[in-house]
């Protein structure tokens, strides 16, 4: 275990490395800017935490520039109509944390006076935000000294630390190493200096040993075992799950369409009837001529989906016994959940352009 002088010695040199080499981020107040007074904005940075959970930095700044120029505070976000938000957020992930975004701006404004909580157990009351969200929004925004521990902190310190065990049963010995380095001056700047540390140097193949500033201390890069750490115990295969969409479109070009139960996966978000993703409750939502129209396939992070599509183009007056038809120009596809647009694009090139009969 290391002394607290050189745990010290760790975090300042690692804070002179982010002086210089911090990344830049639209969501971060660099180093510089800190020190000229700037303060980080607890509202982007509490968004870009929450888009961070799905993705990588490179994904989420597009989504970030989008929302924050559409939305620029968290009073504008609370205000928001909710589709116009579940829109912005497709092809993010998961729904549910599109739904948690909106509860958690409207409970920033309705119980907190507009304000987020400044400490990490503050955070933790609002709707979305975890254990690791609210450590990361109390360093980042509110530069109190919490612990943030990530993929890249827990590949940095088993590392330094040189830590045999492999995740995911290491964890907790990861946080406390981590938590023993987190420095009480400038806590926020060391939370988003080991995480850059470790998406730009300390990278999970081909570490960049030579130009680290703990290239000294560093017990694997001393045993030459830096490459093999952390070790991590076999994954599990991910299942595949299953079921049936139906894709009717009416001979005017609306689609048949229908908003999804608000629990569970994409809960709330427009969709194409459909079995459960079990294959349970497999009727078509009404009479037609119905074709095989092939299969989508889309990986969630627990589960592989592969949904078999029936296509149908029905007549104007057809009435379904399930969902409504949507005008073609009262949805966009881009709208919809990444599965549903990609079982929409499918479709619509197997029915004919016209809406008149189904290609060959
Ligand atoms: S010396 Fe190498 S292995 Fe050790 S922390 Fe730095 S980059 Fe990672």
């Amino acid at each position: 275990m290391r002394d607290g002088g050189e745990s010290e010695g760790l975090s300042a040199d690692l804070l002179a490395w982010y002086d210089r080499h911090a990344r830049v981020m639209p969501w971060r107040t660099a180093p510089a800017a800190k020190t000229a007074g700037e303060r980080p904005d607890p509202y982007r940075v509490w968004l870009s935490e929450v888009m961070l959970q799905q993705t990588t930095v490179a994904a989420v700044r597009d989504y970030f520039h989008r929302f924050t120029a559409r939305w620029p505070t968290v009073a504008a976000l609370a205000a928001a109509e909710d589709a116009a938000v579940m829109g912005e957020w497709a092809g993010l992930g998961y729904y549910a944390r599109a739904r948690n975004l909106l509860k958690c701006a409207r409970s920033v404004m309705a119980d907190h006076g507009g304000r987020f909580p400044a400490t990490r157990e503050g955070l933790l009351t609002l709707p979305g935000i975890g254990p690791y969200t609210a450590s990361a929004i109390a360093a980042i925004a509110f530069d109190k000294a919490a612990t943030v521990v990530d993929g890249n902190v827990e590949r940095v310190m088993a590392r330094l630390h040189r830590v045999e065990v492999p995740l995911p049963k290491a964890k907790a010995e990861l946080t406390r190493l981590a938590s023993t380095l987190t420095p009480a001056t400038r806590p926020g700047d060391y939370a988003q200096a080991v995480m850059d540390l470790g998406a730009t140097v300390c990278t999970p193949r081909n570490p960049a040993c030579g130009i680290c500033p703990w290239m000294a201390p560093c017990a694997a890069r001393v045993a030459g075992v830096q490459a093999d750490l952390p070790r991590k115990l076999p994954k599990a295969a991910k299942p595949v799950r299953r079921g049936t969409l139906w894709l009717a479109r009416r001979n005017d070009g609306a689609w048949l369409l229908e908003t999804r139960p608000e629990k569970g996966l994409l809960g709330g978000m427009l969709g194409f009837p459909g079995s459960a993703w079990d294959g349970a409750g497999g009727d078509a939502p009404m009479p037609a001529d119905w074709q095989d129209a092939g299969e989508v396939r889309h990986t969630f992070t627990h589960f592989h989906l592969y949904l078999a599509l029936r296509v149908a183009e029905v007549p104007a007056g057809a009435v379904p016994v399930r969902g409504q038809f949507l005008r073609r120009a009262a949805f966009s596809p881009a709208d919809l959940p990444t599965v549903m647009r990609k079982a929409h694009d499918l479709a619509a090139s197997a029915l004919a352009p016209h809406g008149t009969a189904l290609a060959p």
